[in-house]
């Protein structure tokens, strides 16, 4: 995972005592989010300074502790750490529905930029997994809308959550898989099967009889060389 500590993206001090609140209990589990409001895509190096204006909004503008979400993925797949694994979240709605989830953050918008890279579901699929092995959260999975009168996280994001957030396709080309017998056949618009013999004297051959056929010609060819070499010792 690509963490960005909150050194690193120059996050300002919480408020304390709220900003500190521990969660009291294990959580259930991870609720995304998306941004809500029209968004660009813009290159990396700009995506902290995003970070630090949320939190200022979220601070300032909200009067919150801290900026709200637990973790915030860019769409180049970085994970910036918000309230991190201890901090109760102020993202989900209300104060139980901050206790029972962790809230991870999509930079996307609800108009703009509204698809998440796949760089960017890498990266929450990192954040969701790292809230589950070092933060204790359960398995479950879904969007702030769930429980909470609001559109986030998106049709597309949620939708993806509740596939179970899967890491999008790599785009390595597979090992090309070595062609069966059949394939090259077909492939070949089957000439053979039409030449067989057996074909047109047997009604129900089907393709797989050209196994059977061959497996009859290997043991022929065996008994005939068998014959010769019998032959060869009679003669010598
Ligand atoms: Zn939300
Ligand atoms: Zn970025």
């Amino acid at each position: 995972m690509r963490l960005v500590t909150r050194a690193q993206w120059g996050a300002r001090a919480y408020r304390t005592p709220n900003g500190a609140t521990p969660y009291s209990r294990p959580r259930r589990g991870v609720k995304l989010h998306y941004l809500g409001t029209a968004y660009s895509d813009r290159p990396h190096d700009q995506c902290a300074a995003y970070v630090r204006q949320l939190q200022a909004q979220h601070m300032d503008g909200n009067g919150w502790s801290d900026v709200g979400y637990s973790f915030l993925v860019c769409t180049h797949g970085y994970v910036y750490e918000g309230r991190g694994l201890s901090r109760r979240n102020s993202a989900n709605g209300n104060t139980a529905l901050n206790e029972q989830d962790y809230a991870v953050l999509l930079m996307v918008g609800s108009s703009g930029l509204t698809k998440p890279t796949d760089a960017q579901l890498d990266g929450a699929r990192d954040a969701i997994d790292y809230c589950r092995t070092k933060g204790g959260a359960g398995t479950w999975l879904g969007g702030h809308r769930d429980g909470y009168a609001t559109a986030c996280p998106g049709d597309t994001v949620y939708a993806w959550a509740k596939q179970g957030a899967p890491r999008p396709k790599t785009t390595t080309p597979e090992k090309e898989k070595p062609m069966s017998y059949r394939d090259v056949w077909e492939q070949d618009a089957a000439p053979a099967p039409d030449s067989s013999p057996t074909k047109k004297t047997n009604p129900t051959w089907k393709p797989i009889s050209f196994l059977r056929e061959i497996y009859d010609l290997a043991r022929e060819t065996r008994d005939l060389v068998r014959d010769i070499r019998d032959q060869q010792k009679k003669g010598a």
